[in-house]
């Protein structure tokens, strides 16, 4: 680092004062739910009174998606655990 390229406290300063996080400013939903103003709600689905999203649906999805997710991760560890013990044998 040479001195001319060096900042002094305030400026360093100066730009940190912008870096602070700000908390998000959150609306109440009508089902009592804290909800993003501008985005449905992810508690009920609705946004300006009328359901936009089918909220059972999706969790539906998800679990029948989490579900395949653990399977397809147990198929492969156990592919890796007959891999490895394939591997010791060959080096043992
Ligand atoms: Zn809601």
């Amino acid at each position: 680092m040479v001195v001319r390229m060096r900042v002094n406290r305030s400026k360093t300063g100066k730009r940190r004062s912008h870096h602070a996080l700000v908390a998000a400013s959150l609306a109440v939903c009508e089902c009592g739910a804290p909800r993003v103003s501008h985005r449905a709600c992810a508690e009920c689905g609705k946004y300006n009174g009328k359901v936009v999203i089918d909220v059972v649906a999706r969790a539906k999805r998800e679990a029948r998606r989490d579900k395949k997710k653990q399977k397809e991760l147990r198929a492969a560890g156990q592919e890796k655990d007959t891999t490895n013990s394939k591997e010791e044998a060959k080096t043992t």
